[in-house]
């Protein structure tokens, strides 16, 4: 990494399904693997593209069970391209001799570009050059770009442009034994220099349509080819013929155009694309256009750091831009009326089967500070599935709205019933979805949405009623104890998903997780407070449609003040009631049997083992609470509750968990990293620059290949972004606090805070506030301690 590029300088084999990923062109409505384009899905190579919000359900037998599972679609790969030297065979590199190779792609163009000079069997010898990309500005369009240099030979060279849906989903190796095939074939066609193909996913039948139309150059003129179709059953081809003297070019371009039938204002999806293609500009004049959306992307969302050892910083810096460009490839302002939620590992892998988690409350931080038109339209998502969520909490005999753990098409629950351990080859019972948590997920994103934005529109039609249902389920969870005269809330998961249960108890789940617990407090206070903040009419008309009445909100307030926490015999926060029972796990032992243990569910169960008898948690669960939580909040809230706070309580709690989290989630570290950021600044740098490495490192044991860890990618921005500067946007006060790392000299970023755009320059020892000009109302910015109005135009300094 460097400057704005990502670049590779040889070919390999092992690394390139990793570098696919990381080489992933999208826009927020179609994303296409960095697969390069003359390859079909083999050991090495896996090109896909999806389409955001595009799912197909399936049913698998696994043993004598028959299991469903709803998928991300693999849909047709519109890249292939190949080429062949008279009759010789289509270009496979691995049959050629590589002279030189070269990849690299541009974080500031959105582009993907290829240089490669080969000598074939034959011995001739050819440059290869490539270039791509997926149109930010125009979503329907991506394009491609093949040159061939005839260095030393000449003769005829046919060209191979091809639509093929003849794709399965194929990119995640553990689930190879199900049912994978989500496409069927309609139709194909073709039109002078345009081909068509049309496919329809076999449950969900949404049609997606493509059309590519190639244009072919022979030494910077545009030629006639010979054009020959060929057709099958969900693939569309033309063979494209030029004869090259030697030395001459050769150069295709292919424009293409992907619509589905999820498409508003089209007729049909198959005409839509016909007619856009014949509308489509040219490829150069595309990619002007392309930079053009990405300059203004980058203009709202990058950042800087600067002044410090600039080699140290340099590749840091480049890594963060990659983390913004797959974040805003997955969610960009195209994604906005979609219908869509962010998957954990983006549109750029087939993991997590491309369902929705609770990851959006790592990723909602950067996007709301920065476009919060993107997270009002992931907010809807799941205002749109508010009913689903009704009926599952009815069903499991709650009330209010149960969210489920993985959403996808309608927001039904999507986890999977079991999955499989690649170390045993056992299919285990899948309880993780009794990780309630993702409720207070959503009800934080979207209070948040609303302390940033000020949009009292958005809490009064959708917000509000999502925040007071999620009160009200999480009310409902909560059961009386009256020995202790508190509430509890039993036979739950929090985040760490290693335990899901007690080894005694047949019945899995948790009582009394910390993290749930708090949240579900939290929950219910900003529910009480959004019936204050709301207008009288729509809290009138909300009370009414939720038949909410003084009891029911008298009880929120009563369970928000006697739930119940649970401490360890030091006085430690327990991760769930139970904890501190637990047995002290042998790390020792383990790491020397297995090395990694990251992954320490499986490493146990394929020693019959189990971590629901130790003491060690996969991922941040307590910790969350201060990664969400400023140390003022918290003691709020466990004066609330009537829990002793002290001054010592953050850094114990910190070092007691830290040293029994495996980090087998990618949301660990960057958790890891935030909470000390305060106590010991150099170690929340070293975990800031590890978790940096999660994908482009390939750290996250091998699984980029199957997509980003968005949530991670996102984190580490918003370490950057709002920890580093001690942003926090509460009681309608923008309020700053920073605390560079020492490697940290200056870091000047760009946030959005109630209509304003402002513009932060941070350094060690000041910091300056920029007020961009606009006609919004003057805002409250709180720096140590202090409240003061910013008005449009303004700037503010402040010594440190
Ligand atoms: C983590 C979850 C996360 C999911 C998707 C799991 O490994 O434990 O917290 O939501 O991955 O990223």
């Amino acid at each position: 990494m460097s400057d704005w590029s990502l670049t590779y300088d040889h070919f390999d084999p092992e690394m390139e399904r990793l570098r696919e990923t990381l080489c992933v062109l999208g826009n927020g409505y179609f994303a296409t693997r960095g697969a390069a384009a003359e390859v079909g899905a083999n050991d090495t190579h896996y090109p896909a593209t999806y389409l955001a919000g595009c799912y197909n359900r399936l049913q698998s037998p696994v043993g004598d069970r028959l299991i469903e599972n709803e998928d991300f679609v693999n849909v047709p790969n519109w890249l292939s391209l190949t080429f062949r030297i008279e009759d010789g065979p289509w270009f496979d590199l691995s049959d050629v001799e590589i002279l030189s190779f070269r990849q690299r792609l541009d974080l500031r163009l959105g582009m993907l570009f290829r240089d490669i000079r080969f000598r074939d069997a034959a011995g001739r010898v050819s440059g290869l050059h490539n270039e791509r990309f997926v149109h930010m500005g125009q979503p329907h369009l991506a394009g491609l770009k093949t040159r061939i240099t005839a260095e030393n030979w000449s003769g005829s060279l046919t060209l191979r442009s091809a639509l093929d849906g003849r794709v399965i989903n194929d990119g995640v190796v553990r689930y190879r034994s199900l049912n994978q095939q989500h496409l069927m074939p309609l139709e194909t066609g073709c039109v002078g220099d345009c081909i068509w193909l049309k496919v329809q996913t076999v449950q969900s039948h949404i049609v997606v349509a493509q059309a590519a139309r190639t244009l072919v150059l022979v030494d910077g003129r545009v030629v006639t080819p010979q054009r020959a179709l060929s057709e099958e059953p969900g693939w569309v081809c033309q063979d494209l013929a030029v004869e090259l003297a030697e030395s001459s070019v050769a150069e295709v371009e292919k424009v293409v155009v992907v619509y589905s039938s999820r498409d508003k204002a089209i007729s049909e999806c198959g005409l839509a694309s016909r007619t856009a293609i014949a509308r489509a500009g040219g490829f150069d004049e595309l990619v002007v256009s392309q930079e053009e959306a990405w300059d203004y992307l980058w203009d709202q969302c990058d950042l800087k750091i600067s002044d410090g050892p600039i080699e140290k910083l340099e590749p840091t810096l480049a890594t963060l831009r990659l983390h913004i460009f797959h974040l805003l490839q997955t969610a960009s302002p195209n994604s906005r009326d979609l219908d869509v939620g962010i998957p954990p590992r983006g549109l750029h892998g087939e993991a997590y089967r491309g369902h929705i988690f609770w990851d959006e409350i790592f990723i909602f931080p950067f996007l709301n500070l920065r476009m919060p038109e993107i997270t009002r339209g992931l907010l809807r998502y799941r205002y749109r599935r508010l009913d689903e969520a009704r009926a599952a909490a009815r069903t499991a005999g709650f009330k209010g709205a149960m969210y489920p753990w993985q959403s996808g098409s309608d927001g039904r629950e999507e986890s999977q019933q079991v999955h499989l351990n690649p170390m045993s080859g056992n299919w285990i019972p899948d309880n993780s979805s009794l990780q309630r948590h993702v409720n207070a997920a959503i009800a934080y994103n979207a209070w948040h949405f609303y302390q940033v934005t000020g949009d009292l529109d958005f809490l009064s039609f959708y917000g509000a009623e999502m925040i007071l249902e999620l009160a009200r389920f999480w009310a409902s969870t909560a059961t009386y104890n009256g020995d202790l005269d508190r509430y509890e809330i039993l036979g739950v998961m929090g985040p760490d998903e290693y335990h899901d249960g007690y080894p005694d108890r047949m019945q899995p789940g948790l009582d009394n997780n910390a993290y749930s617990n708090v949240m579900a407090v939290w929950v219910l206070c900003r529910a009480m407070e959004v019936l204050e903040i709301l207008p009288a009419d729509h809290r009138h008309r909300l009370s009414e449609k939720l038949r909410l009445t003084t009891e029911e909100t008298a009880q929120w307030n009563a369970i928000s003040r006697k739930m119940r926490l649970v401490f360890n015999a030091d006085g430690i926060l327990s991760q769930f009631q139970g904890w501190d029972d637990l047995e002290e796990l042998d790390w020792e032992a383990l790491r020397e049997r297995h090395g990694d243990i990251r992954r320490l569910d499986r490493v146990l169960e394929s020693e019959g083992d189990t971590p629901n008898r130790y003491k060690a948690s996969k991922q941040a669960d307590v910790l969350m609470l201060f990664y969400l939580f400023s140390a003022d909040e918290l003691r709020t809230l466990f004066e609330r509750l009537g829990y002793p706070f002290e001054d010592d309580t953050i850094p114990r709690t910190i070092a007691y968990y830290l040293e029994r989290t495996t980090d087998g989630s990618s949301l660990s570290q960057v958790v890891h990293a935030w909470v000390q950021a305060r106590s010991d600044r150099s170690a929340s740098w070293r975990l800031f620059r590890t978790a940096l490495q999660t994908d482009v490192g390939d750290h996250a044991g091998g699984t980029t290949q199957e997509g980003v860890h968005l949530g991670a990618m996102a984190a580490t921005v918003d370490i950057i972004q709002r920890c580093y500067t001690g942003i926090e946007t509460r009681g309608d006060v923008l309020y700053l606090n920073p605390q560079l790392p020492d490697e940290l000299k200056r870091l000047q970023l760009r946030v959005r805070f109630r209509g304003h755009s402002l513009v932060l320059d941070v350094r060690q020892t000041r910091m300056t506030i920029t007020a961009e000009r606009c006609s919004a109302d003057a805002i409250k910015v709180g720096v140590r301690g202090r409240v003061h109005a910013l008005a449009a135009g303004e700037v503010m300094d402040f010594e440190q």
